[in-house]
């Protein structure tokens, strides 16, 4: 690891703007803390309220995230009201959040990091402290204390494991005083800290060490093989079928409190670890370090497969497997738990499948995602400490007590509240005309996760782009599919699954239209009229529909029609035949899939000219037909329903998000329309 310090940097900076400046510095590197994982501080002289000179303790607020931090991350507390606990003998966790928020300078700032005390208690100006991979993977090994003298040095204390909290800075603090000439401390099964008189020092100190540790590693994997190699990676297309048959059953079952998005990573350090002799047995001893069981839970569910078997475990058989993990964590939880303490989701949150990869779970892909990176910098830290020793990692008991702290939880809290569609994920079919793209949008902007799909793949590509920097989370996939096509549909599908995990809801929305009276119409229209417009619904649904049901979560279908169901015009024969048998699939679909929860429902708009690509082929037919110049059409469509409205493609993408929400939770088999009131046109 190199430092990045620049000497220039910090000429003209607050002591504020300097912590800030070391901060980003450490939270740049994975490899020494993720996701609000670590923290840093410095001391300060501030002028009080009356203009006389104290001391400032700025430490980083709890919940906040090192990378690309700013000052307003940080709290501000008066360090003599601090220092008078180090006299005290013990506190609770209670009376230290009351005692540092009535310590704050600032009382708008954030609640100050449940490790406040720590900085608070050290004399030292300022402190870093990290939960470095190769420090945790020295800190986690049987002999652990022997090794970090071995190979930082003496300058380091050793603490042995403690819960974060005020008992935790007293021993710190103890050790300092006994030898007031260490560089840092290494924190047993949790991390290192460091410190100095000025930033550079501190930093540089955590730089030098985790290098060296880095260094010995390095060496050490040369020599030594950590583990021998038990499963075989299976080519991708047998990982794919494999997912394919599974990962509806396992989004279904992980999914049963709330739904959660899976992702799947199969990169090849993650593949290596999942197939070593002696990944279930590491996999097995705990977490890494105890933030991150904030993100994984203590231990991953492990799917053992046999290897090269020809009979597969049945998704049934997967299912019991994430049932009888829920059950132990709901054992876990009724053994420590004290009063007020109330079970968290159950379900894993890891997932190591050998020969096949990781699935991590989240409330969309991208906290699924940063379990994965997560878990990932895990598997590093125990491949290290498997090449050295044993790894080791908290008690069960320890390990309860910091997953269901309530300090650690209120980190949780910190999170916006979730959106009405949150946690909902969906294919749309003809997401890049005018409709498909404004019902996307609102889906994304409601919190749904959503695949784009469309013929063109710059076109997808570019939607799902624009939906995720408007969602700033990624929340939107784009996949090329042909709705006439089913190796296209099914791969779709397969998209979405690896992904999210599978999918809610279908939007069921793309379509073409020919303009030209039946006498006239060729046989090719026709026939291109009812392969999109009615078979492609039918091919979609049923993917859809076989995915839903294994999923066993119920879901919804949504199919875009056509006002042209109850009142066709002429010259629209063939689009208005196969919007009918549109129409009628998704009745049927509805009468059989009520009994597996799965909701189908119709919109009926009309006119709905914004962006519309299948407008623009027909408009000149169509004016041609009702005897107007073409840019009147808009206008007669407007004027000839009861309320004279514009019908947007924002319309048509209100009721579609009704429909598929609990608000809709009773309706099926339903024709909506939103055509602005057409008499002609009620539905019957
Ligand atoms: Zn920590």
């Amino acid at each position: 690891m190199q430092s990045h310090w620049l000497d220039g940097a910090l000429q003209t900076l607050s002591p504020i703007e300097a912590l800030v400046y070391r901060s980003r510095l450490i939270g740049d590197e994975p490899s020494l803390g993720l996701f609000g994982g670590g923290n840093t501080s410095t001391k300060a002289e501030e002028p009080d309220l009356f203009g006389r000179a104290h001391t400032v303790l700025w430490v980083k607020g709890s919940g906040s995230d090192l990378k690309g931090c700013q000052a307003r991350h940080f709290a501000p507390l008066r360090l003599d009201a601090l220092r008078h606990l180090t006299t005290r003998r013990r506190m609770s966790d209670e009376e230290m959040v009351r005692f540092l928020e009535r310590c704050l300078v600032d009382p708008k700032a954030p609640r100050p990091s449940i490790e406040t005390l720590l900085h608070a208690f050290l004399p030292e100006r300022n402190i870093d402290h990290t939960h470095a991979d190769a420090i945790l993977s020295l800190a986690n090994t049987r002999h652990g204390q022997a090794l970090v003298r071995r190979v930082l040095g003496p300058e380091l204390l050793w603490i042995p494991y403690l819960q974060p909290g005020f008992a935790l800075s007293r021993r710190v603090f103890e050790a300092y005083r006994r030898r007031p000439t260490a560089h840092g401390a290494v924190l047993e099964q949790h991390g290192l800290i460091t410190w100095g008189p000025d930033g550079k020092t501190s930093y540089q100190r955590t730089i030098r060490y985790v290098s060296a540790a880095e260094r010995f590693f390095a060496r050490q994997r040369r020599r030594v093989r950590w583990s021998s190699r038990r499963w075989t990676t299976r080519p991708p297309e047998e990982r794919m079928a494999l997912l394919r048959r599974w990962l509806p059953a396992i989004r279904g079952a992980v999914s049963r409190r709330r739904k959660a998005c899976v992702a799947y990573l199969d990169t090849p350090d993650v593949l290596e670890f999942v197939n070593a002799r002696r990944m279930p047995t590491l996999a097995r001893i705990g977490p890494a370090t105890p933030d991150h069981m904030l993100r994984t839970k203590r231990l991953p569910l492990i799917i053992e497969t046999r290897a090269r078997a020809a009979t597969e475990r049945s998704p049934d058989d997967v299912v019991r497997q994430v049932e009888r993990y829920a059950a132990a964590h709901q054992r876990y939880v009724l053994k420590h738990r004290r009063a007020g303490q109330a079970l968290q989701d159950p379900y894993p949150r890891v997932i190591l499948i050998p020969g096949v990869g990781m699935l991590t779970t989240g409330k969309d892909a991208t906290e699924a995602a940063m379990v994965a990176q997560i878990y990932t910098h895990a598997m590093a830290i125990m491949r290290n400490a498997a090449c050295v020793g044993r790894y080791t990692s908290v008690s069960e008991r320890e390990a309860f007590g910091v997953e269901y702290w309530p300090l650690e939880l209120y980190k949780l809290s910190l999170a916006p509240p979730e959106a009405e569609l949150s946690r909902e994920i969906g294919l749309i079919t003809g997401a890049a005309g005018g409709i498909g793209r404004g019902i996307a949008q609102m889906l994304v902007d409601r919190g749904a996760s959503v695949v784009v799909t469309d013929l063109s793949r710059r076109a997808v590509e570019q939607l799902a782009e624009a939906l995720n920097r408007r969602a700033g989370r990624r929340r939107a996939l784009g996949v090329v599919m042909d709705v006439t096509d089913e190796g296209s549909i099914e791969r779709a599908f397969d998209a979405a699954a690896r992904a999210f995990g599978g999918i809610d809801f279908l939007v069921s929305n793309a379509g073409v239209a020919t303009v030209a009276a039946i006498d006239r119409l060729h046989q090719d229209d026709w026939e291109r009229s009812l392969a999109v417009n009615a078979t492609g619904h039918f091919l979609v649904a049923r993917t859809a529909i076989r995915r839903l049901r294994a999923q066993r979560l119920g879901g919804a279908l949504v199919f875009i029609s056509s006002k042209n169901v109850t009142a066709p015009g002429k010259e629209f024969g063939a689009y208005s035949a196969a919007k009918a048998a549109q129409t009628q699939l998704a009745r049927v679909l509805a009468i059989e899939n009520g009994e597996f929860g799965i909701r189908v429902n119709i919109i009926n708009p009309d006119g709905v000219f914004e962006g519309s690509g299948l407008w623009k082929a027909i408009a000149a037919d169509r004016a041609r037909t009702y005897h107007l110049p073409p840019s009147r059409l808009e206008a007669y469509y407007q004027g000839r329903n009861l309320l004279k409205a514009k019908v947007l493609p924002a319309d048509v993408a209100e009721a579609v998000c009704f429909l598929i929400s609990q608000r809709a939770a009773k309706t099926t088999g339903c024709m909506l329309t939103v055509d602005g009131g057409l008499r002609e046109a009620f539905p019957r």
